[in-house]
């Protein structure tokens, strides 16, 4: 009788919590993530997965919970491609890692990272971040094992540079060589795959090199190349062969070809891209993650920044070059992804980068799609970015069309993550 009643109760909470489970939300336009969008829809959740999409009338709520939308457009939740939230906003950042601890820098990651989240980002990918050790992926962990709420978070513990690159840093005189730097500095193939090993061990599921110099640290140039070609073959190799991806952040023409050709599954940046190097991503697929919000912010807000003088005169200089050769990669064809290169500290910027695309010859449809299902296939996580039945419920919801007018994106309603609801106004 014990035993009956046992499996009686069993049945009862495995049936009333499959009710609990199955969530139906109604919308006025959903926009699938792949460039189809439905007026009057319906999206059933049930559990962290989306079980059916439909049209409002073919999808009765009968026993299930309804969330009504009204005239709410909703989307895949977005996936940021390149943020390193372990940062505040200070523009002194090169020396960020000396002053803050790493415990700060995790509380830090975890107040960006949740108003990140808060704002519609539901994924996001970090290219190494300001840390010698690896608090981002402590943030990551924590939020895994359900202990804070949280995007998913995917990326790389460090930036992987040369000497003299921009991962080390070239300010201090030749005594102070004791210094630590959060990038991984290493030269030779050796190095190279001992500090990917190492990298993975302690939990990245991407590598990131930096090919190139970059703009924003000191004695270092973004138009040269950093890594000789035997190296960056070295490093896809030994990547490669634990199925980790590679990001290759790269300025320079010569250096985003080299990626390319090394197996780079990402360029981050790309800002001299050539026309032999649009041929190139559009002939291997790799993904251009152009990062334009980074350049926008230093014209915005950092005009006068002592620590970023170098990355502004560069993003005066050579802007308009820049968005005119991203037109032509969007036109050819090129998988381009949204990515901001911010912290997060102030996530209601971070939509910049859909606006700027746009600006730049995407169609709203089309940036809608590079910052959810282009970004989930970057990651190798076809299971993010779209709404579809088998796919992770995340989700997001605006005010306005979005189709009509890219800005309206901002106006975030909703949010939901694996089927929680996170936010709703
Ligand atoms: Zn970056």
């Amino acid at each position: 009788m014990k035993r009956l009643l046992t499996v009686l109760f069993l049945l009862c909470a495995f049936y009333t919590v499959n009710l609990a489970q199955r969530t139906v939300i109604y919308c006025k336009t959903l926009i699938d993530g792949t460039g189809k969008s439905l007026s009057n829809a319906a999206v059933v959740v049930e559990g962290e997965k989306i079980k059916a999409v439909g049209k409002r009338e073919a999808i009765p709520a009968t026993g299930a919970k309804v969330i009504d939308l009204g005239e709410l457009t909703l989307m895949p939740g977005f996936i940021d491609m390149h943020c390193h939230p372990l940062g505040n906003g200070d523009d002194d950042y090169q020396t960020y890692h000396l002053k803050n601890s790493s415990a700060e820098k995790a509380l830090q990651c975890l107040h960006n990272v949740q108003g990140m989240l808060h704002a519609g980002w539901t994924s996001l990918r970090v290219p190494g971040d300001l840390d010698v050790g690896f608090a981002h992926f402590a943030v990551r962990d924590a939020i895994n094992k359900g202990m804070y709420q949280g995007p998913r978070i995917f990326g790389a513990g460090h930036w992987i540079s040369v000497t003299g690159g921009g991962g080390d840093l070239n300010f201090f005189s030749d005594e102070q060589k004791g210094v630590l730097v959060d990038g991984l500095v290493v030269d030779g193939p050796e190095e190279l795959r001992k500090g990917i090993r190492n990298e993975i061990k302690y939990g990245s599921d991407w590598i990131k090199l930096l090919v190139t110099g970059a703009f924003m640290t000191a004695g270092d140039n973004p138009q040269n190349v950093h890594f000789s070609p035997e190296e960056l073959k070295v490093a896809v190799e030994e990547a490669t062969r634990r199925d980790v991806p590679v990001m290759a952040h790269a300025h320079s023409g010569e250096g985003i070809k080299m990626a390319i050709r090394a197996g780079a599954r990402t360029i981050e940046h790309g800002s001299f891209l050539d026309d032999e190097g649009i041929d190139l991503l559009v002939k291997h697929g790799t993904y251009l993650i152009p990062t334009l919000t980074i350049g926008k912010w230093f014209l915005d807000f950092n005009e006068d920044s002592q620590a970023l003088a170098k990355a502004v005169a560069l993003t005066k200089k050579y802007r308009s070059q820049v968005e005119s050769q991203l037109s032509k990669a969007i036109k050819a064809g090129v998988k381009v992804g949204v990515g901001t290169d911010l912290t997060g500290s102030d996530p209601d910027y971070l939509v910049t980068e859909f606006i700027e695309l746009v600006r730049l010859g995407m169609t709203p449809m089309q940036a809608i799609m590079a910052g959810t299902s282009v970004n989930a296939d970057a990651l190798g996580k076809p299971d993010l970015g779209r709404i579809e039945a088998g796919k992770f419920a995340d989700m997001v919801a605006v005010s306005g069309d979005p189709l009509k007018d890219i800005k309206q994106i901002a106006n975030v309603k909703f949010v939901m993550k694996g089927g929680a609801v996170i936010r709703k106004d």
